[in-house]
């Protein structure tokens, strides 16, 4: 069976400038608790590098209530962005901030307050419950209605004349997102759109897609936490048409899913460390060929 490294895929810069940030922040802080503030990015892997490097994690999606658990020293703000009153509610209790959000994401932040303070409404397209949505809102919470699918652009009711805008998460699926759009736009033709799909997210899942073309199925490597590496999944296989699996590490791979195939590709989310696809690919290497070879007819 022939393995075909889909690139680019992996790490983006996002997620290497958080893990440098809070490494380094760890290895600074010897003497006082570092605390970070959620997942740094969706993966335990490295969760775990980051707890050997002395960044102790509090797992709560919701900030606000993880913050009650952090008394005293550094709390790092992870990749996804955070809300400004999270931030102040951090000031209060007189903890040290250090912020790994994502330029991407802080540039979507910049992006809610100019419109907000200009006087729009914002349609904002994320995932009810991820911490990126949830940061965002914070922006402007008077301003902004999050929503996740075309029926609830449908729901959405606006005065003629309203200033609108949308914008969404940086880690959707490109085509999912395009359609709220061209909805919301259908609905409501001043609406002024801001796509913020970041660009790591389009170049991964553009290849995925692509690559789908030549292989038979597709393999991506990430948590199942992740969001960008969920979206992997599902344009592959609703815009590349062919079967796609997510695993952790090499040990989630099933040998029955890849009977009768000759290509398998390999692609992994934004946050996956390099060396768990590297052990993916080599796992998918050794599977012998009388799995993944095509029965003899
Ligand atoms: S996926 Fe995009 S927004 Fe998220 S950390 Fe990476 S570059 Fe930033």
């Amino acid at each position: 069976m022939e393995v075909v490294r889909i690139r680019p895929r992996g790490y983006c810069h996002g997620v290497v400038e958080a893990i440098r940030l809070a490494k380094q922040v760890g290895a600074e802080r010897r003497d006082r608790p570092v605390t970070m503030l959620g997942y740094l990015v969706h993966n335990e892997h490295v969760t775990q590098e980051l707890e050997e490097a002395g960044v102790h994690l509090v797992a709560e999606t919701d900030r606000m209530k993880g913050l009650e658990q952090v008394r005293d020293g550094t709390v790092v703000f992870t990749a996804h962005g955070i809300s400004p009153q999270v931030v102040q509610a951090a000031r209060d209790r007189g903890l040290e901030i250090v912020d790994a959000t994502c330029s991407d994401v802080t540039r979507t932040h910049d992006l809610v307050r100019e419109l907000a303070g200009r006087g729009y409404q914002i349609v904002y397209i994320g995932k009810r419950g991820h911490p990126e949505p949830a940061g965002v809102l914070g922006v402007a919470p008077d301003r902004t209605t999050l929503i996740e699918s075309i029926e609830e652009v449908d729901a959405l009711h606006y005065a003629p004349g309203t200033r609108l805008a949308v914008t969404c998460q940086t880690t959707l699926s490109m085509w999912d997102t395009q359609a709220i759009i061209d909805r919301l736009v259908q609905r409501f033709p001043q609406t002024e759109v801001h796509n913020e799909i970041c660009r790591a997210t389009q170049e991964r899942q553009e290849a995925a897609v692509l690559a789908a073309d030549d292989v038979d199925c597709v393999v991506v490597v990430g948590s199942q936490r992740s969001s960008n590496s969920k979206r992997l999944v599902q344009v592959v296989e609703e815009m590349g048409h062919k079967p796609a699996h997510l695993v952790d590490t090499a040990a989630d791979l099933r040998p029955e899913w890849f009977r009768g195939m000759r290509r398998v590709g390999v692609t992994s989310g934004a946050s996956t460390p390099t060396q768990l696809t590297r052990e993916v690919i080599a796992a998918l290497e050794a599977i012998p060929d009388a799995v993944g070879s095509a029965p003899a007819s």
